[in-house]
């Protein structure tokens, strides 16, 4: 049974909570319905709601996000608006009212599809545990110990986002692309793709960034890309889709992502 909910002032103080063991909850939408139904063992809640991490801000070409923002704010934010259709993309409007960026991390594929899109944005994440704070990259290990406080990212170039699902509101992912390029007299000159739905976690697709490299943002170009987007994929069945049809249509997810198309 459910003893204790802690409201931190500050992260230095959740912190030092977690180390005395509990749960961090940002939003709650994975971590209640899994306490409420006791598949989730926890005695000790530790909500981020007042521990100030709720901060965004975007300057110089840069974002600065505390992990206790919400999807629902983010998806808002005149600056960042190319991230509206990816928070769009995410559940639905009274989940996204709770949950946080920071909890999005955490999502287990074929969730996560903020996160997706935060490894092709090559984003850090400030981590802060007793023992000190550190800067990681995202899909790097967050220790148990360890509060995520901040994720910073630069804003991109040409930025290319498409999600593949059943259906319009609370469907996770069949296939989900998102790609951060630099397109230079309309040439890539850089290339960072990264892919969900296709893998146990967020992955880069990195043979379908070098097949880009160098090329014209064109039809061919973006067909080599999507045919070397399977290498480093481990499709998987579930509800929403086989791991048959995942690697089905991954090219052709990648293929339209790449060019814009509908
Ligand atoms: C009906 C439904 C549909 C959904 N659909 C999608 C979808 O389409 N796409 C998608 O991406 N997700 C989806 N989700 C998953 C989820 O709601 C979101 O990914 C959300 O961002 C999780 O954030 P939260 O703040 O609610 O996480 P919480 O439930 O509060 O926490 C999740 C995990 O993250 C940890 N955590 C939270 N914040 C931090 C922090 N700052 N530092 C360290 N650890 C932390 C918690 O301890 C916990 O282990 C769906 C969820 C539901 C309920």
């Amino acid at each position: 049974m459910l003893a204790k909910v802690h409201l931190p002032s500050s992260a230095a103080e959740a912190a030092g909570l977690l180390g005395g063991g509990g749960r961090l909850l940002g939003g709650g939408t994975l971590v209640m319905p899994r306490v409420n139904t006791g598949a989730m063992d926890v005695d000790t809640l530790i909500s981020l709601r007042g521990a100030g991490l709720d901060g965004l801000r975007v300057s110089g070409g840069a974002a600065e996000i505390g992990a206790a923002v919400t999807l629902a704010r983010l998806g808002t934010h005149d600056e960042l608006r190319f991230l509206s259709p990816v928070v769009r993309s995410i559940a639905s409007p009274p989940v996204r009212n709770l949950a946080t960026v920071g909890g999005n991390l955490f999502a287990a594929q074929p969730h996560g599809d903020l996160t997706v899109a935060l490894l092709a944005l090559g984003a850090r994440l400030d981590v802060l545990s007793t023992g000190g704070s550190r800067t990681i990259d995202v899909g790097d290990t967050v220790g148990d110990n360890e509060v995520v406080t901040t994720i910073h990212f630069g804003l991109p170039h040409t930025w290319r986002y498409r999600k593949a699902m059943r259906r319009r509101h609370n469907s996770a992912s069949i296939v989900t692309v998102a790609a951060a390029l630099v397109v230079g007299d309309g040439v890539v000159e850089q290339a960072t793709i990264a892919l969900g739905g296709v893998a146990r976690a967020p992955v880069r697709a990195r043979a379908a960034e070098r097949a880009l490299i160098g090329r014209p943002l064109d039809r061919a170009a973006a067909e080599a890309a999507a045919e070397a987007a399977h290498e480093g994929t481990a499709p998987f069945d579930d509800a929403y889709a086989s791991a048959w049809y995942r690697a089905r249509v991954l090219p052709v997810h990648v293929r339209r992502a790449l060019l814009g198309e509908d």
